[in-house]
């Protein structure tokens, strides 16, 4: 039995949704896409299932994989202020270019329909990237300085350093300074 790994969509984008796939980078950095059936749960999770579709590949997975770390790599040259690797543009693009999985009002609900459902997922999640890193979006990718998470920060004065997981980064950072503090000498 494979245990249901815990999935977080706090990034305020899907791409770096998947980018956080990866818990932990700076430390043990933690893969949360371990297999296809886990790809499988993300998607479906993440609001990008295509009901009925065959189960993820192992092909699908690695695919995955290559189109997350080219995304987290263009993230983290934004943020060192550098160009794009084209390698990592590159693999963008090509799954930009496949058909996006195509949403259908059904029964009131929201269906999606692709003939290749995770390239039509890669595709859409391709397309996201590409706006938050080319977009507006961009000025706001930072990486949490505790979990190494990397988010889009959408609060308003764009001053978050944090990420808003569970665990709560920011409250740890706040009580581990407040020790700090009471053992310096007087
Ligand atoms: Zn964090």
């Amino acid at each position: 039995m494979t245990v249901q790994p815990d999935f977080a969509f706090i990034a305020g984008t899907p791409a770096l949704c998947l980018v956080d796939t990866v818990g932990d980078r700076e430390n043990t950095a933690t893969d949360r896409l371990r297999d296809p059936a886990d790809l499988d749960a993300w998607m479906a999770a993440a609001g990008l299932g295509v009901d009925g579709a065959q189960p993820a590949s192992l092909d699908d997975l690695l695919r995955t994989r290559d189109l997350r770390e080219a995304i987290y790599r263009c993230g983290l040259a934004i943020i060192d202020d550098a160009p794009f690797d084209p390698t990592d543009t590159r693999c963008i693009n090509r799954h930009a270019q496949q058909p996006p999985l195509r949403p259908q009002i059904e029964g009131g609900a929201v269906a999606l329909h692709a003939d290749r459902p995770i390239e039509a997922a890669l595709s859409t999640l391709a397309a996201d990237a590409i706006a938050t890193i080319t977009g507006p979006a961009r000025r706001r990718i930072r990486i949490c300085p505790e979990c190494a998470m990397m988010f889009v920060d959408t609060s308003r004065p764009g001053k978050r350093r944090w990420c808003s997981s569970a665990t709560g980064c920011g409250n740890r950072a706040k009580v581990r300074r407040h020790r700090a503090k009471r053992l310096q000498p007087e």
